[in-house]
């Protein structure tokens, strides 16, 4: 290869000598611009004359070179092709153009584009001149940009799949409008029943809109523009669970949660949206069945607690009736057992008389008895009107309904804060006199009583408590002592009933009660009511 210019590839007309250097040079400066390199071929004799350039790009020293030398260095894979557009080019008189790679020296790979033009005999051709040029860079990046498609190619259709499988139904709104709105299968099959990629959208001309149906909200119908996609596209932000009824022409209806987001353009601004709506209709039915059937077993409950409250309250006035009448013939007892003492007891031996004291202390026994469990009776069944109840004054007033309270050998300590509470006048005197009268009663022999009342006040309520320094309650006989009955220590006069009453007045009133006790070192009740308003 000589390292003077090539030769003009064309030279029309005839130009002067002057004109035909300065051709030549504009030539080697508009291929030195482009980076090509200049080739010539003879076919006979097969050696190929090229410029400095057009060697370097194949990595060869000054030539020329054998063309079938050269064609050892294009690629295997290439060969064939280059050969074919060579042979082509010649046999046809045509214009010769290929892309091959080429093995340098160094082991390295070099994508060259080659053009040719034929010339001599028109008939047989015998030689070829032309260009070439390194496009490396250009067929990486070009291999680089069809991975790049085939991989969008394979996402879109992965996404597709998932789309199409999803049991929910998915809709994309492809304009800022939506105007046109398509589905996934689910979508298109199962909800709306329409062919696949029609236009379901009801902000669409009607001409152009698949579909007949309605959308509902709180059972009244949908405008186009309050449809949760149409909403996102205009406002841009998301719409979340949102309870809708599709209502179709052949009667169906189906209730889905509807949720939609905006999508965006590479410049931020809301392109359209996509809808995601899961059918919720069986769970909706299995809600509406479940709300009838709650109506029905409310109404069953209510005609139950009204018999059950029916019956109560006969027994109650049943056992009331009862317990009053017993009285009656207990007293005919007491009193002729009493006849018996005062006017034949003299008569009697001391075993007679002993007899004698046990009646009158049994049936004395028995009517007190009789008498709580009425006061139990009407503490149950009586009606407790509420109304203010200053306790202080309730307190003062314990002392001359209950004269034995204030001549019980005791010492009290009585808060004079005691609030004004909401509760039932009688039946709080009731309440103080049971809990007062025990604390004077449950002290250890030859012990001095000692009682404190006070209240605190918290949250619109009163806690009232009373201490006393008595013999106290066992831990475990704390839970029963309001129940009926029950005694922890039947040495002590009692019934066992006064708790109760006052559990269920204080119940009764709106309060709690509770206690808090110590064996040996005393017990604390505590209540607590509404403060008075
Ligand atoms: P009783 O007629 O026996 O007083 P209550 O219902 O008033 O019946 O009380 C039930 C039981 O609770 C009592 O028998 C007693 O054992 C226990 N109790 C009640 N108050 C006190 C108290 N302040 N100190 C110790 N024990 C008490």
């Amino acid at each position: 290869m000589d390292a003077t210019p090539p030769p003009a590839l064309a030279a029309p007309g005839s130009p002067s000598p002057l004109e035909d250097t300065r051709s030549a040079d504009y030539l080697q400066w508009a291929l030195a611009a482009a980076d090509m390199g200049t080739w010539d071929w003879d076919a006979h004799t097969d050696l190929v004359t090229a410029c400095p350039r057009t060697c370097a790009l194949w990595g060869l020293g000054p030539g020329p070179h054998r063309w079938s030398d050269m064609l050892r260095q294009v690629h295997p894979d290439d060969r064939d092709l280059t050969v074919t557009r060579v042979r082509e080019a010649m046999e046809n008189r045509r214009d010769y153009a290929a892309e091959y790679r080429v093995r340098l020296p160094d082991g390295s790979e070099r994508w060259i584009s080659a053009r040719g033009r034929t010339r001599g005999d028109d008939a047989a051709p015998s030689r070829m001149h032309g260009v070439v040029c390194d496009v490396t860079a250009r067929k990486e990046h070009d291999a680089r940009l069809e991975r790049l498609v085939r991989e969008a190619q394979e996402c879109t259709e992965e996404l597709r799949a998932v789309l199409d499988s999803a049991p929910i139904a998915i809709w994309i709104a492809h304009d800022p409008e939506c105007r046109r709105i398509t589905g996934n299968a689910h979508a298109e099959q199962v909800l709306l029943h329409v062919p696949p990629h029609a236009n379901v959208s009801l902000s669409a001309p009607l001409a152009e809109r698949r579909g007949d149906f309605s959308v509902w909200r709180d059972d009244r119908q949908l405008a186009a523009d309050e449809l949760p996609a149409q909403r996102v596209t205009r406002t841009g932000e998301p719409v979340r669970d949102e309870l809708l009824e599709f209502r179709f022409a052949d009667g169906r209806r189906v209730h889905v949660l509807q949720s939609a987001v905006p999508l965006h353009d590479r410049f931020g601004r809301v392109r359209g949206a996509v809808a995601v709506s899961a059918d919720i209709t069986s769970l909706f039915q299995a809600e509406e069945l479940l709300k009838s059937e709650a109506r029905q077993l409310e109404q069953l409950v209510q005609q139950r607690t009204a018999s059950l409250q029916e019956s109560l309250a006969e027994m109650e006035a049943f056992s009331y009736n009862i317990s009053h009448d017993m009285r009656a013939p207990l007293r005919a007892m007491h009193s002729f057992a009493r006849f018996l003492d005062q006017e034949y007891g003299s008569l009697l031996p001391a075993q007679g008389r002993d007899y004698l004291a046990r009646i009158l202390a049994a049936s004395a026994r028995m009517d007190r008895l009789i008498q709580d469990v009425l006061v139990y009776s009407r503490a149950a069944r009586t009606e407790l009107k509420p109304d203010r109840v200053n306790l202080a004054r309730l307190v003062r007033t314990m002392f001359d309904a209950y004269p034995h309270l204030r001549e019980a050998a005791a010492d009290f300590a009585i808060a004079d804060d005691l609030p004004v509470v909401l509760g039932n006048d009688a039946a709080l005197l009731q309440c103080f006199a049971n809990i007062v009268g025990n604390a004077l009663k449950f002290v250890a022999p030859g012990q001095r009583a000692v009682v404190q009342i006070w209240a605190e006040i918290a949250g619109g309520r009163a806690r009232v408590f009373v201490r006393d320094r008595g013999i106290g309650i066992p831990p475990a006989a704390q839970p029963h002592i309001f129940d009926m009955f029950y005694r922890v220590n039947p040495s002590y006069e009692g019934s066992g009933i006064g708790l109760a009453v006052t559990r269920k007045s204080i119940e009764r009133m709106g309060g709690t009660i509770g206690v808090v006790s110590e064996p040996g070192r005393g017990s604390t009740f505590h209540f607590d009511l509404p403060l008075a308003p």
